[in-house]
């Protein structure tokens, strides 16, 4: 079953940065799925269309099969299935507790507050940092506010987690503990997109990789299937 696609989908910047070049990519619900490519290559502009924050110029972003509407009322819907960890956790950590920030969306969402004090334990747990709730985000180390970001996605409880360059950065022991946490997330059925340089990750960890070069996706298959040259 496919989950989300792009259909010819191209995307040029204002100032006329030809970013995206005919994309089509579909990813199933479930998969994991690593894109490969190096700076400038798309990857995060791809992303952004992945839950609406860009629409496209031309083509298509299509979620369960139905065309994106960019309409605000089912954008808002689209974001709760659609959660996107960017590489800076500064753009995403706004309020000014760890507890605060990662209860917001919830709280968004309408729910109960025992439910969202469930999830936001939950998500603070998932993520290991059960112990900052109190803490304000802007005293976090990098890799704390990192976990916090990601807490904070989780507690939307979203169907599919895109990760623009998690690992960029971390040592091996960060980037392993974090492939952990990517490991349990897709045992509980969610579809894991994201984004990366390191060829070894992208092999030892998706079912798919597509590999990105300037706007346009080169190659696509199942790891066994593609020949990377290094
Ligand atoms: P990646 O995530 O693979 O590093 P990006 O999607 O960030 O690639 O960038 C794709 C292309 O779009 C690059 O040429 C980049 O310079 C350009 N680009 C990214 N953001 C902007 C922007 N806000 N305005 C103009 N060009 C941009
Ligand atoms: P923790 O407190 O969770 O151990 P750290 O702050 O020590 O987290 O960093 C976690 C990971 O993030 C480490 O692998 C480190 O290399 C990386 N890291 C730390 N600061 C930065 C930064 N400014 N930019 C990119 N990566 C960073």
């Amino acid at each position: 079953e496919i989950i989300l696609e792009a259909l010819d989908l191209e995307y040029h910047y204002p100032d006329g940065t030809n970013a995206l070049r005919k994309i089509n990519l579909r990813v199933k619900r479930g998969e994991k799925v690593a894109i490969l490519g190096s700076n400038g290559a798309g990857k995060s502009t791809l992303f952004m269309h992945f839950n609406g924050i860009y629409q496209p110029c031309s083509g298509s972003v299509r979620y369960r099969g139905q065309k994106i509407s960019y309409k605000n009322k089912d954008l808002i819907e689209l974001r709760k299935k659609v959660g996107i960890v960017f590489q800076d956790p500064d753009s995403q950590l706004f309020s000014a507790s760890v507890y605060q920030d990662v209860s917001f969306g919830p709280i968004n969402l309408g729910l109960l507050e025992e439910t969202v004090v469930s999830r936001v334990n939950q998500s603070l747990a998932a993520t290991e940092t059960m112990d900052l709730e109190d803490k304000p985000t802007h005293l976090l180390s990098y890799g704390q506010k990192k976990r916090v970001s990601i807490a904070g996605v989780l507690a939307m409880e979203p169907e599919i987690i895109i990760f623009d360059e998690p690992t960029a950065g971390m040592d091996p022991r960060h980037s392993q503990e974090f492939m952990q946490l990517l490991e349990k997330l897709s045992k509980k059925g969610i579809t894991i997109i994201l984004s990366t340089h390191d060829v070894d990750l992208a092999y030892s960890w998706a079912d798919r990789i597509a590999i990105m070069y300037k706007g346009e996706v080169i190659a696509d298959g199942e790891p066994g299937e593609l020949f990377i040259r290094p």
